[in-house]
């Protein structure tokens, strides 16, 4: 079997590559480090063994030589192995020794390069490492090396000549140490410098100053590690490339408390925005055992949630032609949409996403029998209200919706966020009795009138809701009041 010696990127996940993501997605053991992007590790497999071998500031770290002999013995063994580590492997990453081993013990090994903090968090940060004008070249340097040892391996002299950018790995201790030992050897002090915190991560912080203040600078913006330190030119055209800081969300905490299985969309549209989303699942859908009758006999056929669309069309017997003659009716925007991708266009979408204004929409509709679609828990507005019309109304309740249990982080992350969002009544009770009477500190995001109910109910108002009650119309509420909001903190 052969080992596979794995770049995962500076620490967005969105920076794994395809080839990282599909040997994780196939490996049975992988072996990896601190500085892995969280959630690299989601998409293995459910029986993969994971071995933690990073190395923890103040604990004892595992023996180079040793990740080198398991690797070796998890190969003979036959597993498929993964060695997943940080930004590129063979960028101070040891990744040379390890291949070494393998090559030693006669085991076949793979290596997929990773981009380098060296090149992301400056990237992120608005530098670009080599310019036409500022820099065509560019050394990256480890920091570790001590300059004040007798036998450094740096030659500071010939760094400090160095026609480029020189980028700097592990340099947050050693700072005063190394801008000293390249002013020393001749490099400028006025040369623009800057280091970047936590690059291509939430929170990502960046000081830009020249070589002589930017020691005192960061110790001032309390920067720590990781970090990467860039010295040239082009560090300054940060200040008209700096992307990051400017979009809307960046630097605020945003918290989704909607069922994982949902929560994707609105994550990645708040992310992509620059939020820091906390994912913080207050329920699951349960499906329930249910039978779909034959759907033709109804004349209408209404969807109060996007769940209910989904589980209806995979259990029906038939397709989508079983609805040809019948009325669709989707409770708002987010329903239709799930329907439209089964290939249904619904006939009927209220303006407001509640079972009253569904009513008052197909008021003047003649019906004989229909069907709801829908969560075993919901409100029944709707079928009383059509029965009081004397319309024959069949409930078909697909699944239920359940506390999904929360972690102390997720949790403690989630009331500490800029914004909380609650995405239905399920999610604001279910939260709230996770939270165990703590009210979070954030401004409050509800999708529509009927969530925002629910948190009347317990005493907490919506600083905003949605006008559209669907993940579009929450991401414009969290703009909307992130507007003229400042940064809390
Ligand atoms: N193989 C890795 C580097 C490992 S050395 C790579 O190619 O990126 C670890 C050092 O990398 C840290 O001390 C820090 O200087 C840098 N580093 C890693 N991730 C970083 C990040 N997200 N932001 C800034 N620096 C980072």
């Amino acid at each position: 079997m052969t080992v596979a010696l794995v770049g995962a990127g500076p620490g967005d996940p969105g920076l794994m590559t395809a080839r990282a993501l599909e040997l994780i997605a196939a490996a049975n053991v992988i072996l990896y480090d601190r500085l892995i992007p969280g959630g690299a590790l989601d998409g293995a497999r459910e029986d993969a063994e994971l071995v933690y071998v990073g190395k923890e500031p103040g604990v004892p770290a595992m023996e180079q030589e040793r990740i080198g002999e398991l690797l070796v013995e998890y190969a003979r063994a036959g597993r498929r192995v993964v060695r997943l580590k940080g930004g590129d492997p063979f960028v101070f990453g040891r990744g040379g020794e390890e291949a070494e081993a393998l090559r030693a013990a006669g085991v076949a090994f793979e290596v997929v390069p990773g981009v380098t903090a060296g090149i992301a968090a400056p990237a992120y940060a608005g530098i670009p490492v080599t310019h036409r004008d500022a820099a065509s070249a560019v050394a990256f340097v480890t920091g570790h090396e001590d300059p004040d040892k007798a036998q450094a391996a740096l030659d500071w002299e010939a760094l400090a000549r160095f026609p480029g950018t020189l980028v700097f790995y592990m340099g947050v201790g050693r700072l005063p140490a190394i801008v000293a030992a390249l002013t020393a050897a001749g490099r400028s002090p006025d040369e623009p410098a800057a280091v970047v915190e936590r690059g291509t991560l939430p929170g990502q912080r960046t000081v830009l100053a020249t070589l002589e203040t930017l020691a005192g600078e960061v110790t001032a913006a309390g920067l720590r590690p990781p970090a990467i330190t860039v010295v040239g030119p082009v560090a300054a055209l940060r200040e008209r490339l700096a992307w990051l800081e400017a979009r809307p969300l960046h630097g605020r905490a945003v918290a989704v408390t909607r069922a994982r299985a949902q929560a994707s969309g609105l994550a990645a549209r708040l992310r992509a925005l620059g939020a820091d989303v906390i994912e913080a699942p207050a329920i699951r859908v349960e499906p329930l055992p249910a039978t779909v009758p034959d759907l033709a006999q109804y004349d209408l056929v209404v969807f109060t949630s996007p769940n209910g669309a989904g589980l209806l069309f995979d259990r029906m017997p038939g397709d989508a032609r079983a609805l040809a003659g019948t009325v669709v009716a989707a409770i708002g925007p987010g329903t239709a949409r799930a329907l439209r991708e089964r290939g249904i266009e619904a006939d009927v979408v209220p303006e407001r996403a509640v079972a009253e204004s569904l009513l008052e929409e197909l008021a003047d509709m003649r019906v004989e029998r229909a069907l709801i679609a829908r969560a075993q828990e919901a409100r029944d507005v709707l079928p009383d209200g059509l029965r009081t019309r004397g319309v024959e109304v069949d409930v078909l309740p697909l699944y239920r919706t359940v506390a999904e249990p929360l972690g102390g982080e997720a949790l403690a992350a989630a009331l500490g966020a800029d914004w909380i969002a609650f995405t239905s009544a399920s999610t604001v009770r279910f939260f709230l009795e996770a939270a165990g009477g703590e009210m979070p500190r954030g401004r409050i995001v509800s999708i529509g009138p009927v969530t925002t109910a629910a948190l009347r109910d317990r005493g907490l108002q919506p600083a905003v809701e949605a006008a559209d009650h669907d993940v579009d119309g929450v991401v414009a509420a969290i703009l909307s009041d992130a507007t003229g909001t400042p940064h809390r903190g």
